[in-house]
């Protein structure tokens, strides 16, 4: 793999301690941080970046996404959520092709790239040609397919079975920057006997569980209604928690459930660009983490956040607890910097990665300081939190190897995914609006 050298860099640690080098040095060998601190002149490496002006953090972790919803962007504005799912999103998936989410995939591996995420916690269908988007772009991903059971019996999507050849295959591919996990869409649309069954798998083959938890008051009156019980409660009685989990959102739960999250580390994740844009009511995340919750960060799909530009959330996810709080200083900026790297790499299960430290991977970005919007530069970690683009971003990491150099994508074909995505999200959203006009006649 060879040894990179990044030379005169601002190198944001993220360690405990909340180190900063300061016009410093990375050098890479072999997918690793083999050195941090000012090296010789005479150091041997195949490739030199002069990072002057540049800080280096490490990369993002997208910890919930829908990656293919890229070709939605844009198409369902303005509408409330009953109405934006039933309407649109899922009418439109209906019309959904597997080559629809390679192309919907890659375009969302170009944005994420370029605004500074390595790596993607993705849930949706056709996932193998998701993994081949993982596997072509450099980055580093868990995936799973998303299914859903209807009825005691009846599953929808591929499967429960499908599922596991799915997470069998892909487990570890890509030089192991491919993990899988088992992924059914939420206790509401999965029948008690559909989750028990993922329970037994995830037994059975050691597999983590992503699932969609508790996103609205409404989820956890009908959960009481049917099961005697808040979603929570349920996926606990029923032994997901039992088994390392994501569980996407929490945002209606009560200080039990909250005490049942931090007692069984299961990983919250938050979107907040989703909540306030679907004008989602929210709890605070701070209690969360009070309640010793570990938090990470993604963007969702893009048809609900329109971006994924992980400096973006992790801004509005400050500002947003500030603002619900009535208080600046409830989210210090440190903290969801951390949120959005190092605790999403642990709950996609890259414990390692998210810290800049010797004999760590190295999954890092460089980011342009040189910019009106980021001087002065009295406090790095502010700038970065409160004024920083994706857009700055100008190179990126991934186990050692540069997906992005100077701007530009090493690769990914951008020219031909951007033609290719675009013109298969017309003709889906066509076939839609054709289908919806066949019901109403
Ligand atoms: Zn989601």
């Amino acid at each position: 793999m060879g040894t990179l050298w990044i030379r005169h860099a601002d190198v944001i640690a993220l360690d405990a301690a909340g180190t900063i080098h300061h016009d410093a040095d990375l050098l890479i060998v072999d997918g690793r941080i083999a050195a941090i601190g000012r090296l010789p002149d005479d150091t041997q490496a195949d490739e030199v970046i002069d990072a002057a002006g540049h800080a280096a953090l490490p990369g993002f972790f997208n910890a919930h996404t829908h990656a293919p919803m890229t070709f939605e962007r844009g198409w369902a504005e303005d509408l409330p959520f009953p109405r934006w799912l039933n309407e649109k999103i899922w009418v439109a998936e209906s019309a959904l092709t597997p080559d629809d989410v390679y192309w919907g995939a890659a375009l969302a591996a170009c944005e994420m790239i370029r605004s500074g995420t390595v790596a993607f916690n993705d849930h949706y269908f056709y996932m193998d040609r998701v993994a081949e988007v993982v596997e072509q772009s450099g980055m580093k991903a868990q995936l799973t397919w998303c299914t859903f059971g209807i009825g005691d019996d009846k599953e929808i999507g591929p499967g429960a079975d499908a599922q596991l050849a799915f997470s069998w295959e892909w487990r570890g591919a890509a030089d192991g920057r491919i993990r899988t996990c088992l992924g059914p869409h939420s206790p509401y649309v999965c029948p008690p006997a559909f989750l028990s069954r993922v329970v037994d798998l995830a037994a059975q083959h050691d597999l983590p569980i992503h699932l969609h938890v508790a996103e609205s008051r409404e989820q956890v009156d009908n959960s009481r209604q049917r099961h005697g019980m808040t979603p929570v409660e349920q996926l606990n009685a029923l032994g997901v928690f039992d088994h390392p989990t994501i569980a996407a959102h929490c945002l209606a739960v009560t200080g039990e459930d909250r005490a049942i999250l931090a007692e069984k580390g299961v990983f919250v994740v938050r979107t907040p660009v989703t909540y306030m844009k679907l004008a989602m009511p929210v709890n605070h995340v701070t209690d969360l983490a009070a309640a010793g919750i570990s938090l990470a960060l993604g963007s969702d799909g893009p048809a609900s956040n329109a971006t994924m530009d992980m400096l973006d959330i992790l801004r509005q996810q400050v500002w947003l607890e500030k603002y619900l709080r009535e208080d600046p200083e409830a989210l210090p900026g440190d903290t969801a910097l951390r949120m959005a790297t190092q605790t999403g790499a642990r709950a996609m299960g890259f414990g390692e990665s998210g810290v800049l430290a010797e004999g760590r991977p190295a999954d890092l970005i460089l980011i342009d300081l040189d910019r009106p919007h980021l001087r002065p530069r009295h406090d790095l970690i502010a700038n970065l939190v409160h004024s920083a683009q994706g857009a700055d971003v100008t190179h990126v990491i991934a186990d050692g190897r540069l997906l992005m150099r100077d701007r530009e994508l090493l690769t990914l074909d951008e020219e031909r995914i951007l033609y290719e995505a675009e013109q298969r999200a017309f003709r889906m959203v066509n076939q839609n609006m054709n289908q919806v006009r066949q019901y109403e006649a």
